[in-house]
């Protein structure tokens, strides 16, 4: 029997099933959770006990996000996944890979933005010449180019340890943390030499600024990446490691 809600639950209005994270006992918050499939409709209706809230969010539009409230809604022992109390385990397992492919996304897209943005300060003239023919915008732009494909190396570097067998947890740490770092820095400073059209809704650079936002926050946030990194720096104090 499920009770309780669920906030942030990417693509909930169109889903059939949810893996849920959920406590199944008292006592350790580490050994206390499991991993369940939650059927969540019905002849394509919301099982009964299962309602939504869908939320309007700031950016990523393209995909729905909504809060899910689950009242009495019963699922069978069978659609618990692996070891009752070994879901906290198997979710952080989980998070390594999301982490990495939320920065692998982030590459291209990041390197779109700057692309756009050179072809748009190349056309647009200001006081007799291109916006881009200024050495400080066409400076920056080799910088952020710069700074992406260091990301795309870090990923290279944190996907072949992972093929190889090892813990890429740390590796992936970094990528998510500077992934998230570089979206908000590129996209920043690109909006910027649009001018005023960077400001309006229809363009790719301020939809990416407002889009790509959400890696700092989604799948732990920065600090918790930062966290992670201490840990494996051992520079936590005692208590919180
Ligand atoms: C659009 C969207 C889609 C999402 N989709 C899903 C989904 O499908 N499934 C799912 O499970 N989750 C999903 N999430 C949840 C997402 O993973 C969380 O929002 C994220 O992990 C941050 O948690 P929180 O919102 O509870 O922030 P909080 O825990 O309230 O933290 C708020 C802020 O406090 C700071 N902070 C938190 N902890 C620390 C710390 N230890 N030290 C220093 N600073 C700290 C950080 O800056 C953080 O951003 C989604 C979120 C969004 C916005």
């Amino acid at each position: 029997m499920i009770n309780g809600s669920k906030m942030w639950i990417t693509n909930a209005t169109q889903a059939d099933w949810m893996c849920l994270l959920a406590n199944t006992s008292e006592g350790d918050v580490h050994r206390n959770k499991s991993l369940i499939c939650v059927p969540l409709r019905e002849n394509g209706k919301l099982r009964p006990g299962i309602t939504m809230n869908k939320i309007k969010k700031v950016g990523m539009w393209a995909s729905d996000t909504a809060q899910v409230f689950f009242d009495d809604v019963r699922v069978p022992v069978r659609n618990r996944i692996g070891e009752e109390g070994k879901g906290f385990t198997y979710q952080m397992r989980q998070f390594q890979e999301e982490r990495l492919s939320g920065a692998t996304r982030r590459v291209t897209a990041l390197n779109n933005v700057i692309d756009e943005t050179i072809a748009y300060t190349r056309e647009r003239k200001a006081f007799g010449r291109s916006i881009l023919d200024n050495q400080s915008v066409h400076f920056r732009l080799a910088e952020l180019r710069t700074e992406v494909e260091m990301l795309r190396s870090a990923i290279y570097r944190a996907a072949q340890v992972h093929m190889a067998g090892g813990d890429m947890t740390e590796l992936a740490s970094m990528c998510k943390l500077k992934a998230g770092r570089l979206c908000r820095e590129v996209t920043d400073s690109c909006l910027q030499y649009w001018g005023g059209m960077g400001f309006t809704w229809e363009n790719k650079v301020s939809r990416a600024w407002r889009d790509l936002r959400l890696i700092s926050i989604g799948g732990g946030a920065d600090e918790i990446m930062l966290t992670i990194i201490c840990k494996h720096m051992g520079t936590l104090p005692k208590r919180a490691a």
